[in-house]
């Protein structure tokens, strides 16, 4: 069995490792304090490719896979500390650009994609309301057709991306009470009429990446903006979550690298009297654990993402690289705390803000308990 990647692969991920350094890292301490979403980032990493990996390239994309993708953002994430940054790009291109491409019609794609892949236009995932997190297929958001438009009415929260987007995916019940097999999926634009985007939420952790409410009062949206059919909104849902939980953390696997690096580097020169850290085992088995996490999630990601690239459904495999991982990132970004000392907590080493960032991956796309309960119920 060969786990490797190819040259290509290898070389798309020092290019985006490169490109990370050079262009990503300006001022991230004083954005993430600020709560600055960087808009030139964004058009510097489309320039680079990155919202077009997964895009064909009759729209404007690179037209490569997912295997791709995770080497690409693992790369990225080894260069880039603007982990904020890169959570909006993996929020647009996964929960966003994949369901257009998977299930829009070739109208849908041609007026969408193009500016998506490009940088021109950004696009949020609007499915968490506030009386249906968890439990996402309770939502209360309703969309009635009338003619050639639906009317849309209820409130999303903590959509990633809001506060900048030109376009929003936005899932509402078609059919009430009828849970999944209830949902419908729709492209709503900026500006609809009805469609109102609220304040910015300010966060802990990935505080580059905006987000905001969303209210729909008779929201009026074109009947051609339905993606997919009308009641395959829960069909949707879960296929876009599997792209997502399998690769949104590919980038992190590249965080975890660097940070095990510096890491290393400070417990062989940091000697607080005549011992460097190092040379203590309790610092020395921490250095061990990080490196053990890393390579346990490169296979869980890799796997998921090779699923994916084949096409092959791929549920249990992207919800336990999603758990493990996030969890072996926080679990990473303390223990990197914890080497450097009084110094990880100081705003400088930049440290408490990787551990604030980290935080976030067993909340989104489905919190740790939500991995279990889907993992479990495959398994029984
Ligand atoms: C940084 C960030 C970005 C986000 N971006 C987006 C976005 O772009 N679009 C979007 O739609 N949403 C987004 N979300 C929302 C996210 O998907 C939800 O926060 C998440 O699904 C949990 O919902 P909740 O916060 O309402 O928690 P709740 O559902 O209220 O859960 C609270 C606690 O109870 C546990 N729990 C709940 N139900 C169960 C159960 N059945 N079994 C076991 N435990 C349970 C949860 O695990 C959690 O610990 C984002 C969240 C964060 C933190």
């Amino acid at each position: 069995m060969d786990l490797s990647l190819t040259d290509q692969q290898e070389e798309s991920k020092t290019s985006a490792l490169d490109f990370a350094r050079r262009k990503l890292n300006d001022s991230v301490i004083e954005r993430d304090r600020a709560g600055d979403f960087s808009r030139s980032g964004w058009q510097d990493c489309a320039d680079f490719g990155l919202q077009g990996i997964l895009v064909p390239e009759k729209y404007g994309g690179l037209g490569l896979d997912a295997l791709y993708y995770a080497a690409i953002m693992e790369g990225i994430g080894r260069g880039c500390k603007d982990n904020g940054l890169i959570f909006s790009i993996n929020a647009h291109v996964l929960t966003c650009i994949i369901p257009i491409l998977l299930h829009g019609t070739e109208e849908l794609k041609k007026r969408y994609i193009p500016g998506l892949a490009s940088g021109e236009l950004i696009a949020a995932n609007a499915m968490t309301e506030p009386d249906s997190g968890s439990d996402v297929y309770a939502l209360r958001t309703t969309a009635v057709k009338e003619d050639d438009h639906y009317l849309l009415n209820g409130s999303k929260t903590f959509v990633t991306n809001a506060p900048v987007a030109d376009v929003f995916i936005v899932y509402a019940a078609t059919k009430k009470g009828a849970g999944f097999f209830g949902l419908s999926c729709f492209i709503v634009e900026k500006g609809s009429p009805g469609l109102l985007v609220g304040q910015k939420i300010e966060k802990m952790g990935l505080r580059t990446s905006p987000m905001a409410e969303l209210g729909f009062n008779n929201c009026r949206v074109p009947a051609a903006n339905l993606l997919g059919e009308e009641g395959a909104g829960g069909i949707l849902f879960s296929s876009s979550m599997e792209w997502e939980r399998g690769l949104i953390l590919a980038h992190c696997l590249g965080v975890m690298d660097r940070l095990l690096d510096d890491c290393l580097e400070y417990a062989n020169t940091r000697k607080p009297g005549s011992q460097a850290i190092g040379s203590h085992q309790s610092i020395a088995h921490k250095l061990a654990e990080m490196k053990m996490r890393l390579e346990t999630s490169r296979l869980m990601i890799y796997k998921a993402a090779w699923l994916k690239t084949k096409r092959k459904s791929a549920a249990l495999e992207t919800s336990l690289a999603k758990l493990s991982v996030s969890e072996s990132y926080i679990d990473n970004c303390r223990n990197a705390l914890q080497i450097y000392g009084g110094y990880g907590y100081m705003v400088e080493y930049e440290l408490e803000r990787e551990l604030r960032d980290a935080l976030a991956s067993s909340l989104y796309s489905g919190t740790s308990e939500i991995q279990k309960n889907i993992i479990s119920s495959i398994l029984l």
